[in-house]
């Protein structure tokens, strides 16, 4: 049976809600708990979320069945805090309760392909023209967008190859912007799991109307009078 680690312990600063990012309401709600929606929907059972340290969440009360651990540093750490605070399960599935708009489908779909790989991870086609520059802004390559996927949480892991990545350094830890690097680094194997672009990740006030615009596409609309 896996098990999900639900890091939201980060300060959300760039969204200025005066309260950390993952407590912040999206239509009527803390953010974290549309994550926690989803995962009951995938039957994922035994979920762990990170937490900042300290008096933050109040008011949020962690659904029953629920494990609650203080957060790390950063947010590899605050995977490793999760991940220590379950040891029973073979299956680790990782997100970011900053993607509130993530589906069952995505965890069933990332766990299912631990089958094939030591990490699976949902990923978006990139439709963008992707080019890397100087620090002049002189361009230095244009990359060949067939072969680019933007990476997205959920990302499933076999439990040995994301405890082989986590046993780093803090400095290492700080540098991973998702934990599948950390499982290449140390030689895992990593495939991707296509997603959609919806499944965005809110980092500003201007994602947070666009995650609330999705919703409420998929909410239920009251009866027409
Ligand atoms: O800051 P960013 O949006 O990239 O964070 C991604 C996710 O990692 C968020 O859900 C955030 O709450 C979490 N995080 C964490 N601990 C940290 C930093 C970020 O759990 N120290």
């Amino acid at each position: 049976m896996a098990v999900a680690l639900v890091v939201a312990a980060g300060s959300g600063e760039r969204l200025e809600a005066g309260r950390p990012k993952a407590f912040v309401a999206l239509a009527g709600r803390p953010l974290l708990d549309w994550s926690l929606d989803a995962l009951r929907a995938a039957e994922v059972q035994d979920v762990v979320v990170a937490v900042p340290r300290g008096p933050h969440t109040a008011p949020w009360a962690a659904p029953p069945g629920v494990l609650v651990v203080p957060g790390g540093a950063t947010r590899s750490a605050s995977v490793r805090a999760a991940l220590a605070a379950a040891p029973w399960s073979e299956e680790v599935v990782v997100h970011d309760a900053a993607r509130p708009l993530v589906t069952p489908e995505h965890f069933i779909a990332t766990l299912g392909a631990l089958a094939l790989a030591d990490c699976a991870v949902a990923a978006a086609p990139v439709t963008d023209t992707i080019k890397e520059a100087d620090v002049h802004g002189v361009v230095t390559a244009t990359l060949d967008r067939s072969r680019l996927w933007a990476i997205q949480t959920p990302q499933a892991f076999r439990r040995g190859a994301l405890e082989r990545a986590l046993d780093v350094d803090d400095a290492v830890l700080a540098a991973a912007t998702d934990d599948a690097w950390l499982v290449e680094r140390a030689g895992g194997s990593v495939r991707v799991v296509e997603s959609t672009p919806a499944n965005i990740k809110v980092t500003t006030r201007h994602d947070l109307r666009v995650a609330e615009t999705l919703l409420a596409d998929r909410l239920p609309r009251p009866p027409a009078a």
